[in-house]
């Protein structure tokens, strides 16, 4: 598999205008994530409605993967409930680190599938994993910023 694999279309776009790329002021929970071995850095912002992810959003600077990576994280939890949302991350993380590729675990992720060849490569499933790492940590109320090291 060559690298450029990597940079399907989706991932492109999301990185060149990245979705809810913004600060939330009154947001419940935010995290910061941190990955030293790229240098990618973000903050997720989440603000609830009960167990509702009622909005989302992250800000920072990084790699293309973990940009967009992050903003397919926010499009696809936004509106879910913070079970649901743990799931999507646990199914996720599944595909980009055991190769999860099944027809039905595909359907579920939806867009997100388009980070499936990110495993080939393991530097970059933490660009990847990093967005959702963070927002596990913000949901949990975690004071230390998440690092993936
Ligand atoms: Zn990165």
């Amino acid at each position: 598999m060559e690298m450029r694999d990597l940079y399907q279309q989706v991932i492109l776009d999301h990185n060149r205008s990245p979705r809810n790329f913004r600060e939330i002021e009154n947001a419940d929970h935010m995290a910061r994530g941190d990955n030293p071995l790229c240098g990618d850095k973000i903050k997720v912002y989440v603000k609830l409605n009960g167990d509702i992810i009622e909005d989302i959003s992250f800000n920072g600077s990084g790699c293309a993967i973990s940009q967009s990576s992050a903003s397919l994280m926010t499009t696809a939890v936004k509106g879910k409930s913070i079970p649901e949302a743990e799931a999507l991350f646990h199914k996720f993380h599944e595909m980009v680190t055991a190769g999860d590729d099944r027809p039905a675990s595909r359907k579920e992720l939806g867009k997100l599938a388009a980070f499936a060849g990110v495993r080939e490569f393991p530097a970059r499933v933490k660009c990847a994993n990093l967005a959702w790492h963070t927002l596990h940590a913000a949901l949990r109320e975690q004071a230390e910023p998440v690092s993936t090291e």
